[in-house]
């Protein structure tokens, strides 16, 4: 039976903790952003990126187009994308073609899960396939030699094209500066990959399975607030950092009495207040002191720019043209740098690039661009799972 409920990209935090459980993102921005690069990268019309964007999506397909200049390459579209590809499909479509069929966003099915990814590569006449996935969020990836989605993936290929020996996942990040890229084979990984995925799913079907702390999976997990496993390593670090009464139950799904809730209350708190401090520390000693972490490397964001007189902003598009109903839609009292950046957009049907550089020069006295920030950001190969385990362990008691 082909499990739904796990898909590839979860595999590797359902492997980490049997009883984690994905929380909803609320950074509607951010999956929006993620959406419109994924439709760029798949569509090649860039029209609707901004100018960051239209560089993160470049990038990824300058990279896909360097590692396959050696092929000869002809797009294929799908006939059912919402069905899994298949050997049939694969075979007729080839039948008078020896090159690699370029296959956009498609549904790849193994016995254990199923998954859709971003472009695959495949010839009835060569027996390796490329996979390539794009990653346009800031989500950390695990490299591709002991990625899971990428096993499922490989998996999926092993299985539905019998004379595939070799695939190379590539998976690409450019938001984060981030490639990675493996090579499995029939021969040496297909049952490593088999008893792998079995393996986490046989865990997260048995409801006894206890919890497992992880740092990547307690991050995304939606069950932070009622997992005894979390809140013991909360309670342990609060002992030993603070020295504080503490409730007598810490889950916070637990808290019951007033007294428990009120110094539950005043701990969570001070672990706000402490988490900014050390943040604030640790970036301060990299950035200035030049401090070197192990699994922590300082990354730079670029600054928000801000419109300050939102009165004289609205005249200004107005000058050029923007009509109101564009600008109310945008929120005209509350008016911020991105929303206007798509009205303009929307009002004059031009790309978000376009539509930037033209605010830029309309509003460039009522606007601010604020500094860059810098911060600690993990290394996309870190260890810290090791440090939670320690903590689990008791270490810090
Ligand atoms: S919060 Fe609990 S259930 Fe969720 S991943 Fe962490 S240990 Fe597992």
């Amino acid at each position: 039976m082909i499990h739904a409920t796990y898909s590839p990209s979860k595999l590797e935090l359902i492997e980490a903790c049997p009883r984690f459980g994905q929380q909803d993102s609320t950074n509607e921005a951010a999956i929006d952003a993620g959406n419109r690069m994924h439709h760029a990268a798949e569509t090649g019309d860039l029209s609707d990126l901004d100018s960051a964007e239209v560089t993160h999506v470049k990038r990824a397909l300058d990279y896909v187009d360097e590692v396959t200049k050696d092929l000869e390459i002809r797009e294929f579209k799908i006939t059912k994308p919402e069905e899994a590809l298949s050997e049939e499909e694969i075979r007729t479509a080839s039948s008078f073609f020896a090159g690699y069929l370029d296959i956009r966003e498609a549904k790849l099915a193994c016995s254990l899960t199923y998954g859709f990814c971003d472009r695959i590569l495949i010839s009835v006449a060569n027996d390796r396939a490329y996979l390539f996935d794009y990653k346009f969020g800031k989500t950390e990836i695990t490299a591709a030699d002991d990625n899971m989605q990428a096993q499922a993936y490989t998996l999926a290929m092993f299985e539905t094209f019998p004379w595939i020996t070799e695939v190379e996942v590539h998976f690409i990040a450019p938001v984060q500066d981030f490639i990675t890229q493996a090579r499995y084979t029939r021969d040496r990984h297909l049952d490593k990959i088999v008893n792998r995925i079995n393996k986490a799913i046989l865990r997260a079907d048995d409801p006894f399975t206890e919890p497992t702390m992880h740092q990547k999976a307690c991050s995304y997990c939606r069950h932070k607030a009622t997992c005894p496993a979390f809140g013991q390593v909360v309670k342990k670090v609060f002992t030993g950092a603070f020295g504080l009464p503490l409730p007598e139950k810490f889950e916070p799904g637990n808290l019951v009495t007033i007294r428990d809730r009120e110094l539950a209350q005043t701990v969570a708190s001070l672990l706000e207040d402490w988490c900014k401090l050390v943040k604030q520390a640790n970036s301060r000693a990299a950035v200035e002191e030049g401090l070197e972490f192990e699994n922590y490397q300082v990354v730079s964001r670029k600054g928000k720019t801000s419109i300050t007189d939102v009165q004289t902003a609205i005249q200004k598009l107005r000058d050029i043209n923007v009509p109101d109903e564009a600008l109310f839609e945008a929120d005209a009292v509350s008016l911020a740098f991105a929303k206007a950046v798509v009205a303009v957009k929307e009002s004059r049907d031009i790309s978000r690039t376009e539509a930037e550089e033209l605010l830029r020069d309309t509003l460039t006295d009522v606007i601010v661009q604020s500094p860059s920030v810098n911060y600690l950001k993990k290394k996309p190969k870190a260890d810290v799972e090791r440090f939670l385990t320690d903590v689990s362990d008791g270490d810090l008691q």
